[in-house]
């Protein structure tokens, strides 16, 4: 079986795979997990991959695709249960993968966009330890400083708040289209994740 993760940077796709995987043997499927994989790899598309991350780049649908492809073709000859989360990220890599594989559901978390910005714009990291905290859910003991070793936490770059926002746009551009695309299939369905005990509850229902 194979299943697809859609939702916004910070919807909680990250957890439900976790948990799809530790408590389901599902596989999980990340491209950002396959970058870091394939890029320690001496192939040709390693070196390929290398050179576009290093000068920043985006990487470009054909080599997703192609990496994607070559993981994909490994495990499902195996006949394993996988997820897949970040991957589609557009219609063109949605089209290249149906010819690939043959997807059988397709969840899109969806949380409210305000949750979102305090999940992600209330993220706050210790740059020492590197404990994570949140200024609206896991408070540090006191205010601004990690509760292990007293540094002062600092707050990433790409979790502020006009970034999340530019992020956020991006993504629905891209992301609405596969709402689309998948709700033709027949294989699409809506995910709140108020509360992921829930949300696990819905999948597993759906997936039986
Ligand atoms: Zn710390």
């Amino acid at each position: 079986m194979i299943i697809l993760l859609l939702g916004a940077p910070g919807a909680g796709k990250g957890s439900i795979s976790n948990i799809l995987k530790e408590k389901y043997h599902f596989f999980h499927i990340s491209t950002g997990e396959i970058f870091r994989k394939v890029i320690n790899a001496s192939t040709d598309i390693a070196k390929k991959l290398k050179s576009i991350m290093l000068s920043g780049g985006l990487i470009d649908d054909d080599t997703t695709n192609e990496i994607v492809k070559n993981e994909l073709m490994e495990l499902s000859n195996k006949n394993l249960n996988i997820v897949l989360d970040g991957y589609p990220r557009n219609i063109n890599q949605a089209n290249f993968l149906s010819k690939i594989v043959k997807v059988d559901y397709v969840f899109d978390i969806l949380v409210d966009e305000q949750e979102i910005m305090k999940r992600i714009t209330g993220r706050r990291t210790c740059p020492v330890c590197k404990s994570i905290y949140n200024i609206y859910y896991h408070k540090p003991q006191k205010e601004g400083v990690c509760d292990y070793d007293g540094s002062l936490l600092v707050q990433r770059n790409d979790d502020k708040e006009d970034v999340v926002v530019e992020r956020f746009k991006t993504y629905l551009a891209l992301n609405t289209p596969l709402v689309e695309y998948y709700k033709q299939q027949k294989i699409y369905y809506p995910i709140v994740n108020e509360n992921l005990d829930k949300a696990i509850g819905e999948i597993k229902k759906i997936i039986g």
